[in-house]
């Protein structure tokens, strides 16, 4: 097993795998924050590339890895319709001469795509491989593989809470030898308060902020958190404690609410019901609308809300709203994701005022306030923990996706439990 990349990092998580007779990544992701962009180079020919989810730091790379070993790609059936939108949006963000990756190469990568469903395992060469229910966002897996007699699982990003549109990871799971779990939020300090609590502030905070006649943005991601932040507010209006007004959503978000409708077999049981009963997207609102022009959204002197991309304001639409929205001190930013060292999310996140736009060198100045809130779809290290407990046979685990100090303090609690534990580091080998 190589650690190709997301070992000691977030981002550009990849996993090599050497079999006898061939050889797999699990992940193919890029890195979203500074740093290097791509993982390490495989060690050799490609035969399967198994991917957990959608997200670019997952899936970011995956259209050069097919191009060149000309593998196959599993996963479920939403990470392929996500990832496309996903990787041609990340290309039409890239300026011509930065790309890796063309859009033929994405057509591709969806030929050599093989759908695989929780549960049910399928053989590649000598491996058994089965992908359970993450929790983490639509279509999310964890990767079971059974090779040589042993048994390891790969989480991908996991989350073991229900949330507004999945269900929280599968937990009786077979026994495992190996556990590569990822640790962003593994910090003795990372203590997610409950979703209700959550929202019930995310809520109180942009009303007060609309009765004073302030605007609000919502920079999210597009997968993942903007439909459950988007769903939240609509709820919230629905039942009379959030004042009616516009809430403008803006990039890709509508791409993948439409996704998440037509793959509605895959979200949890509640909204799956709920959107058999209406015959309707559950994203279609009397109040959601389409940002069609930016500027005529700038020049509304009303109250409104803005949910837009990118979630750590790397790029995207999001850079826009801010220099309007961003410079009144009426209005609030509100930030509902991770932000990565080295964003500009993160350096507003951490008290910064005067901040440099991304790609135009723009210099903003913000005066509006800033508020986080955590919808997040990562395990707690106290949740990280109790996965770890109720997995039977364990003899070691690998730590992964997750910044230094976090990994820490992690290993420290689950060396407590008397496992075996390890923080890989880049390019590194083990042997199993
Ligand atoms: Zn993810
Ligand atoms: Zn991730």
């Amino acid at each position: 097993m190589r650690f190709l990349g997301g070992a000691r990092e977030i981002g550009r998580s990849c996993i090599e795998l050497e079999m006898r007779n061939g050889r797999m990544l699990l992940d193919s992701g890029i890195n979203l924050g500074s740093g290097d962009r791509n993982p390490i180079e495989p060690s050799g020919k490609v035969d399967a590339l198994l991917l957990t989810h959608a997200h670019l730091d997952h899936s970011g790379h995956s259209p050069e890895i097919v191009r060149s070993h000309d593998c196959p790609i599993f996963s479920l059936p939403p990470t392929k319709d996500l990832s496309e939108l996903l990787l041609l949006d990340l290309l039409s963000l890239t300026p011509k001469d930065e790309r890796t990756f063309s859009h033929e190469d994405v057509m591709y990568l969806r030929k050599k795509e093989k759908l695989v469903s929780y549960g049910i395992p399928f053989s590649f060469r000598n491996a058994e491989i089965t992908f359970f229910d993450a929790g983490h966002v639509l279509g999310s897996a964890m990767i079971y593989i059974k090779l040589d007699g042993k048994r390891l699982l790969y989480t991908g990003d996991i989350n073991l809470t229900n949330t507004r549109t999945v269900r929280g990871a599968q937990l009786d799971l077979p026994e495992v030898d190996y556990l590569i779990i990822e640790s962003t939020y593994g910090g003795n300090s990372d203590v997610h308060p409950s979703r209700k609590k959550v929202e019930r502030k995310f809520v109180m905070d942009i009303e007060k902020v609309i009765e004073s006649g302030g605007k609000v943005l919502v920079p999210v991601f597009a997968l993942g958190r903007a439909q459950e932040v988007l769903l939240t507010l609509i709820d919230h209006m629905d039942s009379g404690v959030l004042q009616k007004v516009p809430i403008f959503v803006d990039g890709m978000i509508r791409e993948v609410n439409k996704i998440y409708t037509i793959h509605w077999f895959w979200l949890r049981p509640e909204l799956r019901n709920k959107i058999r009963a209406l015959r309707k997207s559950p994203f279609d609102h009397p109040y959601v609308d389409e940002v069609r022009d930016r500027r005529e959204i700038a020049d509304i002197n009303e109250p409104y809300i803005v949910i837009t991309t990118s979630g750590m304001m790397q790029g995207g639409p999001v850079l826009d709203y801010l220099k309007h929205i961003g410079t009144d001190r009426r209005n609030l930013i509100y930030l509902t994701g991770y932000q990565v060292k080295g964003t500009l999310g993160r350096e507003i996140l951490d008290g910064k005022r005067d901040i440099t736009l991304p790609r135009t060198g723009e210099m903003v100045h913000i005066e509006a306030d800033v508020k986080f809130a955590d919808f997040s779809a990562h395990a707690d290290q106290v949740n990280l923990l109790r996965f770890i407990s109720s997995i039977k046979g364990l003899k070691e685990v690998f730590l992964v996706h997750g910044e230094e100090e976090k990994m820490i303090d992690l290993e420290k609690k689950i060396e407590e439990k008397g496992i075996a534990v390890y923080k890989p580091s880049l390019g590194e080998l083990v042997k199993l």
